[in-house]
């Protein structure tokens, strides 16, 4: 994790088109994708008349549960985002959504996704006069907008995003609009929603459960909607349809398991994983032990293909965050302790297999196996529901840099050793597939972006092939 003040689009992003309690519903919508950022949160509102823009460091509950919050959120068309922690300072002119004045009316941005070429067109902008006011590859956007000719700011839009790349779920809201966006590829989720007269777009159609809202569709890769007082028109501003390389890695931690995407639900998504895992990888023991939460229903689905009883052999304390939101990894290292602890009557010479989601950089799985022998467990055997991540997502998930990820440095039996455990084995990408419904991974053209686990790109990464920035700093610099 980086030490910087930079934008960081892990994030989850809301917004209402016509109802009278727009703001309020989009808090809620917001508290239910708290998951996917917890840094910040915003919302901008229009009223017919003007915008509003209450934009927030901290976790949605704090700020936006407040009357007067809200109050001053006025109007039925508002967009919303939750931000992901990142470590050091934190300024609030990167928190989105972004607002401008365009020379056609006001237009406010909220971001999911991580734009790959942001670098080198931030220099070409700049270079013609532009000032850019944060430091977020989302004001790149913006820019380019307003340096668009059509006569519509849906059209300019489409303008702007055609010269970008990477990933890309948005949210515009103007005077006469609210727009959501998926880039070509569908990397990152968005989908609509009805509640009564209104329409809903979200990251995840948890937030559509919160405020009673219907799931109507997923947003089809490349495909814009335009939603207006008078209908939902949509676009494909970037032609053709291309085969959809959607993130695997939602499915394998950062959703929520209470959504579905692209008609997977992810809880079942993760079931199947563990029961996948189990093929692959058994392991003779008297049960299965979750890391909650993440790795709770891959162990479900392990217990039941295996056969061994499931015990929750670990109890979280849910009065804390995420772990990575730590800013240090020496924090980081106590905050598993903070989060975790061993129910030790359950584990006292017992044999476990434990299920986690992911191993990043290891440091949570280390802190786990020694909790777990230090309780009695008197055979710790691990297991993963994801392949090994061997590098960093450039399209809006957070991990570090490569030299930081465990298993791009070791193998699996060196990584053994260094956790600490009788048995290590991860699903492979194979396995992954089946259990989300595919027989193997084309690896022609694969049905996901599993860029994490393969170091196959779907998109082009110009700010690191042209030079303009090398992988670290596109991690910390430019999302
Ligand atoms: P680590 O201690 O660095 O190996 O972290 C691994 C744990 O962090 C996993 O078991 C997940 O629960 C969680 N995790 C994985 N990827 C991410 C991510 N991109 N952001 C936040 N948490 C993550």
């Amino acid at each position: 994790m980086s030490n910087d003040d930079h934008f960081h689009d892990e994030c989850g992003i809301f917004g209402v088109f016509n109802h009278r309690d727009a703001s309020a519903l989009s808090a809620l919508g917001l508290h239910a994708l708290q998951h996917r950022g917890q840094e910040a949160a915003g919302i901008v509102s229009y009223d017919e008349h003007q915008f509003h823009s209450e934009r927030r460091l901290g976790l949605v509950g704090d700020a936006f549960t407040r009357e007067e919050v809200i109050n001053r959120l006025k109007g039925s068309q508002a967009i919303g985002h939750v931000r992901y922690a990142t470590s050091g300072d934190t300024v609030l002119r990167n928190v989105q959504p972004l607002f401008a004045e365009l020379a056609l009316g006001g237009m406010a941005i909220a971001h999911n996704g991580n734009l790959t070429n942001a670098f080198t067109l931030k220099k070409e902008l700049v270079r013609k006069g532009a000032i850019f006011q944060s430091t977020s590859d989302t004001e790149t956007i913006i820019h380019l907008v307003a340096n668009q000719a059509d006569s519509t700011l849906a059209d300019r839009l489409m303008g702007a995003l055609a010269r970008v790349e990477g990933a890309f779920s948005l949210l515009a809201l103007t005077d006469e609009a609210m727009i959501g966006v998926r880039d070509p590829l569908g990397v990152r989720p968005l989908s609509l929603g009805k509640l009564d007269d209104a329409y809903v777009l979200a990251s995840e159609t948890c937030a559509f459960d919160i405020i009673g809202a219907e799931f109507v569709r997923d947003i089809e890769p490349g495909e814009m909607v335009v939603i207006t007082q008078h209908n939902i028109a949509s676009h494909r501003p970037f032609g053709p349809n291309k085969p959809s390389r959607f993130c695997v890695f939602e499915y394998v931690y950062f959703a929520r398991p209470d959504s579905v995407m692209a008609s997977h639900s992810v809880y079942e998504a993760r079931k199947n994983i563990g029961k996948e895992l189990a093929r692959e990888a058994p392991a003779d023991v008297d049960m299965v032990v979750p890391v909650p939460d993440s790795g709770v229903p891959a162990s479900i689905g392990f217990a039941e293909e295996s056969g061994v009883r499931f015990e929750l052999g670990i109890i979280r304390n849910h009065y804390v965050g995420r772990t990575f939101i730590e800013p240090s990894d020496q924090i980081r290292h106590f905050g598993v302790k903070l989060k975790h602890n061993a129910n030790s009557i359950k584990l006292k010479g017992k044999k476990i297999v434990l299920v986690d989601d992911s191993i990043v950089r290891g440091t949570t799985s280390m802190k786990i196996v020694e909790m777990v022998r230090e309780a009695g467990a008197s055979e710790v055997h691990l297991r993963i529901a994801s392949p090994p991540t061997t590098n960093s997502c450039f399209y809006g998930v957070d991990t570090p840099e490569r030299e930081k990820l465990l298993a791009s440095r070791y193998s699996i039996t060196e990584m053994a050793k260094l956790i600490g455990v009788d048995s290590l084995a991860f699903i492979s990408i194979d396995g992954l597939y089946r259990a989300m419904g595919e027989t193997s991974r084309h690896n022609d053209q694969p049905q996901f972006c599993d860029a994490c686990f393969t170091g196959d790109y779907p998109t082009a990464l110009s700010d690191i092939e042209g030079g303009a920035m090398d992988q670290q700093s596109l991690l910390t610099e430019s999302r």
